[in-house]
């Protein structure tokens, strides 16, 4: 049976406050029996708090009510993130008093609380969960959707693949993407042509490696896979390969099936906020402009499931160009618009793809709608003439 993913769309048929997004928002929390699930459970209610100027993350609004419906029903709930954005959350207005809980460091305040996990993957032997993650009974996953520029859609698999590891851990599935080698020094003769490489590139994707001079670093966060630096380089000097971007993608579904294995089956859901979707990660606070229009809240059991829906809703959505900053290109029109953001080889479908290998859940869902968009009939007018 394919998992259920409950949505309500953005859009309203009138103006009622019944049919806005918190509305639709407590639904689906009915939909998915939240209350009745999380008596006596010590619930984490893993969020993004972003960070810096951002404020596009997910409105204080919508985080009390899941925490009013964790009260509810019995439940202890708390808010956990990563140190570095849970310290100045309440300068973009998330506090324990408007959020009706408390909001801890997942790992700890000096991220030395976690628990590790041995699973030899590329350049990572041991993933060190957070403490407090491993320490809940219950998981409420409330991601906010947006793009992210190593894995080009941040959803509810990306809030706990970041989120729920201590900062060694996330540091290490950055650097996965370095793993397999993509310069080969030896192909080039001409040391100058170093420099002509770095020089072509538009949006600072390679540079000079700092630790080895004469050798070429690949930021995989700023390359949307142009090939104008593969135009300049040697014949099989370089390389931009799928085995350095994807390998993002699949530590994340690593990561999130280490997460939900502390989890039993039910005790765990995830919620996901498309709104606002800004071109990179709410990590960086660099800018709130939304890039798509607005799709909705979703909510499902199964994390593969609620993202992919999300992905789907929003894969016809025109992309804003004239909000992305100047220093984004998009130079392909194929796929997802995140796709075209974010270049070929960060196909924002590939992180589902990957945990449905791993078994986590499906990508094959049946959407509910919990709140249809009514049509509205406008009574025929005829020839009305300007006064
Ligand atoms: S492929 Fe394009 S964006 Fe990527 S490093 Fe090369 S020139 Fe830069």
């Amino acid at each position: 049976m394919k998992p259920v993913v409950y949505y309500g769309s953005a859009r309203q048929a009138r103006l009622d406050a019944g049919e806005t997004l918190p509305a639709k928002l407590d639904l689906i929390i009915d939909k998915l029996n939240l209350r009745d699930r999380v008596k006596d459970e010590l619930v984490v209610l893993k969020m993004h708090t972003g960070n810096n100027l951002g404020y596009s993350t997910i409105h204080p609004l919508f985080v009390r009510k899941v925490v009013k419906a964790i009260r509810d029903g019995g439940g202890e709930p708390f808010i956990a993130d990563v140190e570095w954005d849970v310290h100045g959350a309440e300068t973009r207005g998330y506090t324990a008093e408007v959020l009706g809980c408390p909001i801890y460091p997942a790992s700890g305040p000096s991220n030395k609380y976690f628990y590790s996990y041995h699973r030899p993957f590329k350049n990572i032997e041991d993933w060190r969960l957070a403490g407090l993650i491993k320490d809940a009974t219950f998981m409420v996953n409330f991601a906010h959707a947006k793009g992210h520029p190593s894995c080009s859609y941040g959803g509810a698999m990306k809030n706990l693949a970041l989120g729920c590891m201590a900062g060694e851990t996330r540091s290490a599935m950055h650097d996965s993407c370095q793993f397999e080698p993509y310069f080969f020094p030896e192909m080039v003769k001409d040391a100058g042509i170093i420099q002509q490489v770095v020089a072509v590139c538009p949006v600072g994707g390679i540079v000079e490696d700092k630790h080895h001079p004469g050798q070429l670093h690949l930021h995989i966060e700023n390359c949307n896979q142009c090939g104008r630096c593969l135009a300049v380089a040697p014949k099989g000097s370089l390389k931009i390969d799928k085995a350095n971007f994807h390998v993002f993608m699949e530590a994340c579904a690593n990561s999130v099936d280490i997460v939900l294995s502390t989890f039993a089956k039910e005790k765990a859901t995830h919620l996901v906020l498309a709104t606002q979707m800004t071109p990179v990660c709410d990590c960086f606070g660099f800018t709130s402009m939304p890039i798509m229009n607005d799709a909705g809240i979703f909510g499902s059991d199964d994390i593969i499931a609620v993202d992919e829906a999300v992905l789907d809703a929003t894969a016809n959505s025109p992309l804003i160009e004239g909000n992305l900053p100047t220093s984004m290109e998009v130079h392909t029109r194929e796929g997802h618009p995140l796709r075209w953001l974010h270049g070929p080889l960060k196909d924002p479908y590939m992180v589902t793809e990957f945990g449905q290998q791993l078994g986590i859940g499906s990508r094959q869902y049946e959407l509910v709608d919990v709140l249809p968009v009514e049509s509205i009939q406008f009574a025929p007018m005829g020839y009305i003439p300007a006064k």
